[in-house]
């Protein structure tokens, strides 16, 4: 059992305790600032001027916007200053104005000095900033003169549009023609591989950069590093991110964001949290920012650490970060994931204009608690509002309707994203639709639905149909969703279990060993059980067979003491989940030592009669826990919240919120 202690002791800066609010006020005139008529004709008026003048009006032009004018200057001036063309060209950008950027660019191809390497570097992010890769293109294959500057210029513009694989083939160009990279090529490289699509092995493209780094001596760049960490967090090389995380002689608030946010992105919340703690405990320099404390609160949401979330949430308000966007929708999703829905709608009210981030947070709070009618009639309200329906908005609300069994409603919304609101269905769409049609049970029209889609299948679309066929013991269907899943992603052992269990419940014993089997030659490990419970602002963790917490034997006896007299009220363990070739008192044994139920034997024995008891689980409940839960919660009269890997279950006076949809 491992405890986490919560930041009762968390540390004040004096400068945090209140708010500054400056208004910073510039002034972005320059001293030599020409005013301009608009009426007056400053063309005519400069014909005399000296070259300093043309300098000083071209760059008033820009400001003011007046390319076009700015630019006859341009063209009757021989010998514009670096300044002023980079002061055009930056205004092209910041105004969005292509034809005239291209008449810069033009101006500089004919003057020579498009071969100037500043100039260049300048002018492919003006290209980037208008969003023309191409043109940006042109300008870095038609420099001649290619220093580092350029590489990076490029390097960057194809980073954050998302062109990794673009970007490391040039990367590899770079390093043949011997220019060496410097600290900024590292970072958009590195970028390159978390942006990049999947034909290029980005991984081990990843540590390949990682090699160079060390060999060129960047391991103390902290920038460099964090982006380093960024890549292996993506792709859930914890180990990997740690350590890189652990090398840095210094950290800043950045990597330690990006070593929570591993954390929490990889489903270890514990971790995460932890590591906040022990950043607001000993690192002095690095003050938790906005971007921390969403990777805080998902830590919380995972665990569904109401205490924990509300000790967060408290620490937002004092720094001041309670009106970020990004925070408050985090805090949205997890006082959503910790069942709070009162608090979480509190919060949402208190958006001037909530954005359609925050939409979708609250819609997907209540449909993860099982409200689905109620998702859908926030989902209408955005629309109402004239917020328009995302991607995520159409996922959110399709899985609202999924988790309360609302086929019809589902089918409408689905029909609409394209005709509608011109939104193509995706994967996640698609695997939604499939777990809707799935769990009511019409198996057909989810697999007409599956035969019918524009793009294959992947794999949260068989998953949802091979769950689906467990709830409906549908062994024939079964086998086909697991044979493409094991095509598809083979190292999932969560897959081979949901088949085995299938094959198990039809009493397939001779399958249900050849699919063991399979998984000891792929040498595959069923996940182990673990559930998470918080007590007075610590969280304790159980796996199943739990021998270090030194309440275990307490435990074991209070479930067989509660298992033996819910006996006599109507409990059945259901050893039928039980695999093995056991005897019943054995296989009841087995289901005792289930995680969910040792969490809940130590809320119960450590919690006051009448608080609500809330437990998270890494894995879906199974069907005996979930029963047992329920005559739990009538028995020793108590409110018990439990969110699994799928949705939230409010047990409450013997039945469950989910009306048996899980
Ligand atoms: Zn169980
Ligand atoms: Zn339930």
């Amino acid at each position: 059992m491992r405890v986490l202690q919560s930041p009762q002791h968390v540390r004040q800066a004096p400068f945090q305790t209140h708010l500054c609010y400056t208004s910073h006020v510039s002034s972005r005139l320059p001293v030599c600032f020409v005013s301009i008529n608009p009426s007056a004709n400053p063309v005519k008026d400069i014909k005399s001027n000296n070259n300093n003048n043309n300098n000083q009006l071209i760059q008033s032009l820009c400001r003011g916007g007046n390319h076009k004018q700015a630019l006859e200057v341009l063209w009757s001036e021989r010998n514009p200053s670096h300044k002023t063309i980079e002061v055009l060209i930056q205004s092209c950008a910041q105004k969005s104005s292509f034809s005239d950027g291209r008449d810069v660019h033009r101006y500089l191809v004919d003057s020579g000095l498009d071969q100037d390497p500043y100039l260049a570097t300048k002018l492919i992010n003006m290209y980037h900033e208008l969003g023309s890769l191409d043109c940006a293109r042109k300008v870095f294959d038609e420099t001649r003169e290619r220093t580092i500057y350029i590489w990076n210029a490029f390097f960057r513009a194809l980073a954050m549009v998302g062109r990794g694989e673009e970007l490391l083939e040039l990367y590899r160009q770079m390093n043949w023609s011997g220019i060496p990279s410097d600290r900024f090529t590292y970072t958009y490289v590195l970028k390159a591989c978390v942006v990049s699509e999947f034909s290029v092995y980005p991984l081990q493209k990843g540590k390949e950069i990682h090699a160079n780094i060390l060999r060129h001596g960047y391991e103390e760049n902290i920038h460099v590093m964090t982006t380093l960490l960024d890549v292996y967090a993506k792709f859930g090389c914890i180990s990997y991110a740690n350590s890189v995380f652990r090398a840095m002689p210094a950290k800043n608030s950045v990597s330690w964001s990006a070593m929570i946010g591993c954390y929490a992105k990889n489903d270890m919340p514990v971790k995460a949290l932890e590591l906040f703690h022990q950043m607001v405990l000993e690192a002095c320099d690095s003050i938790p920012n906005s971007v921390t404390m969403v990777s805080v609160l998902q830590a919380c949401a995972g665990l569904a650490a109401l205490q924990q979330g509300k000790l967060v949430h408290g620490f937002i308000l004092r720094r001041g970060l309670d009106s970020i966007m990004p925070v408050i929708n985090a805090l949205i999703t997890m006082y959503g994931r910790c069942g709070e829905i009162s608090i979480g709608e509190r919060v949402f009210d208190k958006v001037k204009n909530p954005d359609v981030v925050s939409w979708n947070s609250l819609i997907s709070m209540y449909g993860n608690n099982g409200y689905g009618k109620k998702a859908i009639q926030i989902f209408e309200n955005m629309i109402h509002q004239g917020v328009s329906p995302s991607y995520i908005s159409f996922i959110t609300v399709l899985c609202a309707c999924s988790h309360a069994g609302l086929v019809e409603e589902g089918k409408i919304l689905f029909e609409s994203m394209l005709s509608k609101y011109r939104i193509h269905p995706g994967m996640e769409h698609y695997a939604c639709m499939v777990d809707l049609l799935g769990r009511a049970n019409r198996l057909d029209e989810a697999i007409k639905l599956i035969e019918d889609m524009p793009f294959e299948p992947g794999p949260t679309v068989w998953g949802s149909l091979l769950g689906s066929c467990r709830i409906h013991c549908n062994a024939e269907l079964a086998e086909r969703a697991s044979a493409m899943l094991f095509e598809l992603e083979p190292w999932n052992a969560g897959n081979y279990v949901l088949l085995a269990d299938i094959y198990a419940e039809a009493k397939m014993w001779s399958d249900v060993k050849s699919v063991r089997k399979l998984m000891g030659k792929r040498v595959l490990q069923k996940v182990p059980g673990c559930s998470w419970i918080e007590v007075k602002k610590k969280i304790y963790s159980f796996v199943s067979s739990e021998e270090d917490n030194p309440q275990i034997e307490k435990l074991r006896a209070l479930l067989i003491k509660l298992s033996t007299e819910m006996k006599e009220q109507g409990y059945a363990p259901q050893t039928n989940i039980v695999h093995y070739d056991l005897d019943e008192g054995e296989k009841e044994r087995i289901l005792l030592g289930h995680s969910e139920k040792l969490a809940v034997a130590f809320g119960l024995i450590n919690t006051v009669k009448g608080e609500t008891i809330r437990i998270t689980k890494n894995l879906r409940l199974c069907e005996d826990c979930h029963a047992f839960t329920k005559f739990i919660s009538k028995f020793a009269n108590r409110e018990i919240l439990v969110r699994d890997v799928n949705r939230f279950h409010c047990f409450r006076d013997g039945v469950c919120s989910c009306g048996e949809y899980w």
